[in-house]
């Protein structure tokens, strides 16, 4: 961290709220002076390996090394986990410090004074919102517990809570509220605080009548639970409906539970409930209990088990999981033991090998949920429970094999199914799960091993897109073309820019931000400037992993491998324009002559290709 002496007093000009940004002519130049090699040394041991370095990855478990230093390139990538970037990403990670510390950190190091400069007017307006949205979900969490505790209309939230067997305490420690049944509570009393009724709409609380253009309370006759980001500022709510013998009933069409939406401030799958307050106790007992619904975690948390954290709303995410791996790789999660339990263990296998996470399935025998199985059964009977867990591995193979029969035929076709599942995990897991397959179908160990590792080749090579049971939006992926002239442009710069420069970026046909990073490598940023440059998260794994593989097309076959690439795109463009002439030429439009001309130019341009670069055209 910085040292006080070495801070610039003079010339720092903060604005009022303090919000500066540091410049990033001073980013790259501490990123320049800074030994990534050396800063990773001091927490991996590291061999060398051609121009790189190599070491076991400090953020997931392996036991052959699959992390990479390239320090020429100023990166590190793990081939393993997918984990890479710069030298602050490497700090961020490892340390748990945001970006500006890790910069300030090493320009400490490095001694490099820092000024930082003004925000832009834009950069501080939505910091300013940012600001307010917390704030507003803060006050707004006030209320609901103003209400619970001491107000006429927090009646049925106290009763109800009660029923469920929560007592006071425990609403003090995860802040739970009542919204009461009214239209404008909460907006009257956000704008008696001089919060605007828009702010209250852009944090997910209120919502504006289209008929009437008032605008109202979006939870109400609601138990109000909080949800906190990692920094234990509230962000959203999720609220259950209250319903009790002597109430009437509550509107029809209103949901048992309602979720707060996706704000500047609140993305739901990213954030897992509970989290901020049971970390320390995932860290001390090894394990997080992953659970479904707010009162389980609640209940749980209650009983003496607080290393509970439950999904807002939303399946299980990949995010989600990296979220609590940085406490515990091991991961207690709830699977009914009924066959529609089993198959979603099934199909969430995946995202646990994808996220290194070690998962242990917990099943209850006789309860909906945990929340239930406390309050029939006591703390006690849950802890024998908790030490009941099994690998969910074991159920799945045993599920698989089970239903495939004891027969050759049988096993042969479990292998088959379980093949492609274990290829998704780490080689560690791999091994084991090989052994425990070949074991329980009583099948050659090495014959279970090559049908994994074919199915592993099967499995598109790349970067690691996790196979997330709630998938992530569809993205173009990169064509492999786009991906090689990264490559290329990354090692061999000098004998491919040039030919990229002259290059249609028609041709590229790639998305805006890898467009933007050709850009930038071709003036000569570095990789890890124009990774951060780039919002897109799996854009930034393809140039890490790129810039990390050192040994993929030789120099001197670089320039040949650029025009075959490039002739292969353009033969590509062309063959797609060419369908689109047939079918225009099939419609019979009125401009068949120039159709005609057109389709020769492009068939006699296709020739050409084919004949510079046999093989191409497919
Ligand atoms: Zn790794």
């Amino acid at each position: 961290m910085l040292r006080p002496g070495r801070m610039p007093r003079s010339g720092l000009r903060r604005p009022p709220g303090g919000a500066t940004a540091i410049p990033r002519a001073i980013i790259d130049q501490v990123r320049d002076r800074t030994d990534i090699a050396e800063v990773v040394g001091r927490h991996v041991t590291l061999k060398r390996s051609g121009t790189s370095l190599v070491g076991l990855c400090p953020f997931h478990p392996e036991k052959t090394p699959s992390f990479n230093v390239v320090p020429h390139k100023g990166i590190f990538h793990c081939f393993g986990c997918g984990e890479g970037g710069d030298v602050f990403r490497f700090l961020m990670k490892i340390q748990g410090v945001s970006f500006n510390e890790a910069v300030k950190e090493l320009a400490a190091a490095a001694g490099i004074q820092i000024e930082e400069r003004d925000l832009t007017p834009a950069e501080e307006q939505r910091l300013r919102t940012r600001a307010t949205l917390f704030d507003v979900c803060e006050e707004a969490c006030r209320y609901y517990q103003g209400i619970l505790k001491a107000r006429p209309e927090g009646g049925p939230g106290r009763v109800y809570l009660q029923q469920r067997g929560l007592r006071p305490e425990t609403w003090d420690r995860f802040r739970i509220g009542y919204a009461p049944d009214a239209w404008s509570g909460l907006v009257d009393h956000l704008h008696g605080r001089g919060f605007s009724e828009d702010l209250a709409i852009e944090a997910g609380l209120a919502r504006r009548s289209d008929r009437r253009g008032s605008t109202y309370d979006l939870f109400r006759r609601r138990v109000m639970f909080p949800i906190l980001d990692d920094r234990s500022r509230v962000v959203s709510f999720g609220g259950r409906i209250v319903e009790l013998p002597d109430l009437p009933s509550p509107d029809a069409g209103q949901p048992k539970y309602l979720n707060g939406t996706d704000t500047e401030i609140y993305r739901k799958q990213r954030v897992l409930y509970g989290l901020s307050l049971a970390r320390t106790e995932i860290q001390r007992q090894d394990r997080s209990i992953l659970v479904e619904g707010y009162f389980d975690v609640v209940t749980l948390s209650q009983a003496g088990f607080q290393e509970v954290v439950a999904t807002c709303g939303t399946a299980l995410t990949f995010e989600q999981l990296e979220a609590i791996r940085r406490f515990s790789p091991r991961v207690v999660a709830l699977f009914d033991s009924d066959e529609a339990g089993i198959k979603a263990a099934v199909r969430s296998m995946p995202l646990f090998a994808a996220a290194g996470v070690d998962a242990l399935r917990l099943s209850l025998a006789d309860a909906k949920d945990p929340d239930e199985h406390i309050r029939l059964h006591g703390a006690d009977a849950f802890r024998a429970l908790l030490n009941r867990t099994e690998p969910l591995t074991d159920t799945v193979i045993r599920f698989v094999a089970g239903r495939a029969g004891p027969t050759a035929v049988g096993r042969q076709r479990a292998v088959e199914e379980l093949a492609p599942l274990v290829s998704r995990f780490p080689e560690v897991a791999r091994a084991s799960l090989v052994r425990r397959i070949a074991d329980l179908l009583d099948l050659p160990e090495r014959d279970v091993a090559r049908r994994v590792a074919r199915a592993r080749s099967d499995a598109r090579p790349g970067p690691q897109a996790p196979a997330a049971v709630d998938p992530p939006p569809p993205e173009a992926p990169l064509s492999p073309e786009v991906k090689d002239l990264l490559w290329l442009l990354i090692h061999h710069a000098e004998v491919v820019g040039p030919r990229i420069r002259t290059a249609s970026p028609d041709l590229l046909d790639a998305r805006l931000e890898v467009l933007d990073c050709l850009a930038g490598l071709l003036r000569g940023d570095s990789v890890a400037a124009v990774a951060e440059a780039c919002p897109d998260e799996s854009i930034r794994t393809i140039l890490f992993e790129a810039a990390s593989r050192t040994d993929y097309i030789p120099g001197d076959r670089a320039e040949v491998a650029v025009d075959q690439l490039f002739a292969r795109l353009e033969a590509d463009r062309i063959a797609m324009c060419l369908k689109r002439i047939r079918q225009e030429i099939d419609l019979g439009g009125p401009n068949r002559l120039d159709l005609v001309r057109e389709r020769t130019t492009l068939n006699r341009r296709l020739a050409e290709l084919r004949r510079l670069l046999p093989g191409i055209g497919r």
